[in-house]
């Protein structure tokens, strides 16, 4: 069996909800497991029901919204479908219950149970008007066959829990598609989870390394992916065929073609992955696997606005050592703020980081223990099989603030002069 995934972008609105099913008639696969995100910016808009609800501000109009839209796409692309409506009206009766609950707990929580509608509302819409394009498939919640802890909003997956897992339907029996959520997870006593924003294209590597897919297929506005982010460079290259490494590597340096997380699962059980468009489906797109002779060596680089570079001092003017910084490390896990870059000398220790405004509470944190400095406004550069004249190229016109080099990949903190 194949996994497909399909984003955000794709089920936008009417129209991407049927080229689903232009995608799926086009191959005539049976034995498909089909993971869908949220409708285009939905994830964004219930996080701000999320901010509203934690703040105690009205959510409810923000709600309605929500509920509008995707019942005027249920409407288009299957008005007949009483079970879905009814469906759908149960989901949003099962939010509103939920913004009556007092706030007691940490809203991360809080946050995984609401956000999680996006996706349960845009699956039961692909999969009504699939099965009324005759497109047959079963409807499956994800929470269901995803096993998690329970640290919302970043959810670590319980790989145990999954290989004796047996709620997810046989492909032995009718249906042969099953379609389902990404993003989402439950906690074993049933507490909803999410994987981490984007986290979808990880869901559907999680899929199939359960199930041993023959292949995985994100499917995307883009073609595939790129040397560089073609909305930002001139003369980007598609990159037709990488390692799994060379990908891991350029999406956790912040490539955001795939979900940092997606390709572990997936190599560990050499299951390719292909990078795809769902607007052109002649076009190639990018096949990630095995290491081959093919592995592209061009240049590669990756730009991160948006980041703070912050310097932590011991009060006392000790040194920094491996005390402190087991601490300091401690905070940033617990805050769960990710560490772009690192630096350490006698006596700082130098960190990039998206700017956010968790990351701002961790400053003030760190303050009470540490003099802290940062620099606002920085962006991270990182170029992977880097050359002289594409290094010069890129840092052309900035302030260079730290510098690191490996053999493969170049890295910089850099800010506008
Ligand atoms: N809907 C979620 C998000 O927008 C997950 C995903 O799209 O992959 O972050
Ligand atoms: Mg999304």
């Amino acid at each position: 069996m194949k996994v497909f995934k399909f984003g955000g972008a794709s089920v936008k609105d009417a129209a991407g909800v049927r080229n689903v099913a232009e995608v799926l008639k086009h191959f005539a696969l049976d034995d498909l497991l089909i993971v869908v995100s949220a409708m285009g910016k939905t994830t964004n808009a219930l996080e701000e029901v999320v901010w509203a609800y934690a703040d105690g501000r009205d959510a409810l109009p923000k709600v309605a919204e929500l509920e509008q839209q995707h019942f005027a796409v249920l409407k288009e692309v299957a008005p007949d479908d009483d079970t879905a409506r009814a469906a759908l009206e149960e989901q949003f009766h099962a939010l509103r219950f939920q913004l009556t609950i007092p706030v007691i707990l940490d809203v991360d929580h809080y946050y995984d149970q609401f956000v999680a509608f996006g996706e349960l509302w845009s699956t039961i819409i692909v999969s009504a008007y699939l099965n009324a394009a005759g497109i047959a498939n079963k409807w499956v919640d994800a929470r269901r066959i995803i096993t998690t802890d329970d640290r919302h909003r970043a959810a670590n997956v319980k790989w145990d829990a999954l290989e004796e897992n047996t709620n997810l339907p046989s492909f032995d029996e009718h249906p042969h598609r099953i379609l389902t959520q990404g993003f989402i997870g439950s906690t074993e006593d049933g507490h909803t989870t999410t994987l981490g924003r984007e986290g979808s294209d990880f869901s559907a590597a999680i899929f199939a390394y359960m199930l041993d897919a023959e292949s995985v297929t994100i499917w995307k506005d883009v073609p595939g992916m790129f040397n560089a982010d073609p909305n930002r460079f001139a003369d980007t290259k598609l990159l037709e065929h990488i390692s799994y490494k060379e990908a891991i590597e350029l999406s956790y340096f912040g490539a955001s073609v795939i979900h940092p997380r997606t390709l572990q699962p997936l190599q560990r059980k050499h299951i390719p992955l292909y990078v795809r468009s769902f607007i052109d489906l002649a076009a190639p797109g990018s096949t990630i696997s095995e290491a081959t002779d093919h592995d592209t060596l061009i240049p590669s680089f990756i730009v991160k606005p948006g980041q703070l570079l912050i310097s932590i001092t011991p009060r006392d003017l000790s040194f920094i050592v491996e005390e402190n910084l087991g601490d300091i490390f401690k905070l940033f896990a617990k805050r769960n703020v990710r560490i772009d870059l690192m630096q350490n000398s006698a006596v700082a220790f130098t960190v990039a980081v998206e700017d956010t405004p968790r990351s701002r509470s961790l400053i003030e944190e760190l303050r009470k223990e540490y003099e802290v400095l940062y620099n606002e406004g920085c962006e991270l550069l990182t170029v992977r099989h880097f050359d002289e004249p594409t290094l010069a190229r890129l840092t052309e016109g900035k302030r260079i603030l730290i510098e690191q080099r490996s053999r493969a990949t170049a890295r910089y903190v850099t800010k506008a002069l």
